[in-house]
């Protein structure tokens, strides 16, 4: 199976993503955590990538391109995966689609998740996280309320915000989605790839969605 998750920042693509990827042994490729692995390594992508993540606008199609078609020119090249936030414009779409081709592998389908803005605003204005490596909490101010505010339940630190889940980040983030993706959707559409799914509720419940559109079931049948 390969498919992709397209859909705006906070519908919940990396935890579906996740799910795909252990329930049907697929490769999860999320460019988000590339390029944040990359910024961390201070790899000449990551420097170049930098600046563009903590003001929540896309990187380059370039630089983003030259990454997944890396992953893709490995021996280990992934049969089936889930791409998370890639591609994320029309140029991306049509280099991936060049990609796809060279190994001969083609696309299951893309996933349209729907989330109305200010209920993403909502979730993700809301999301804290423990910077102590060893430990990695996440909190939400509405949903998930440390004891103490501000400080990680399990191990004292004082939470932090991702730099771009601040609320004008996200606004921005929100405008850029919906400006790039309206050419991707069309062109996938066109080709009769589009499945829409209500981002809306739990994880469990779009889990389901998600299943349903690809005509899946939770467990492999026996
Ligand atoms: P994400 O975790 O998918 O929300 O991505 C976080 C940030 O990484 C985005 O706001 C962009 O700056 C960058 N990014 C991730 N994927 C792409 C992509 N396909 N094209 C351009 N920039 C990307």
């Amino acid at each position: 199976m390969r498919v992709i998750l397209v859909g705006p920042p906070g519908s919940g693509k990396g935890t579906q993503a996740k799910l795909l990827s252990q329930r049907f042994g697929l490769a999860h490729i999320s460019t988000g955590d590339v390029l944040r692995e990359s910024v961390r390594l201070r790899t000449p992508a990551g420097l170049l990538a930098e600046p563009y993540l903590l003001a929540g606008t896309l990187v380059p199609d370039d630089v983003v391109n030259e990454l997944v078609a890396d992953l893709f020119r490995r021996e280990e090249c992934p049969q089936g995966f889930v791409l998370d936030g890639y591609p994320r414009t029309l140029a991306q779409a049509a280099w991936f689609d060049q990609v796809l081709r060279q190994q001969q592998l083609d696309i299951t389908g893309v996933l349209l998740f729907l989330l109305e803005d200010e209920v993403i605003v909502r979730r993700l204005s809301g999301r804290w996280i423990c910077p102590n490596r060893t430990c990695g909490a996440t909190y939400h101010t509405y949903n998930r309320p440390p004891r103490v505010p501000g400080i990680c339940d399990l191990c004292g630190t004082p939470l932090i915000q991702r730099e771009d889940d601040r609320e004008e980040t996200i606004r921005h983030r929100l405008e850029v989605y919906h400006q790039t993706t309206a050419g991707l959707i069309d062109y996938y559409r066109a080709q009769g790839l589009v499945r829409d799914v209500s981002a809306e509720g739990t994880i469990e419940q779009v889990y389901d969605r998600v299943l349903q559109v690809l005509g899946k079931t939770r467990q492999p049948r026996s």
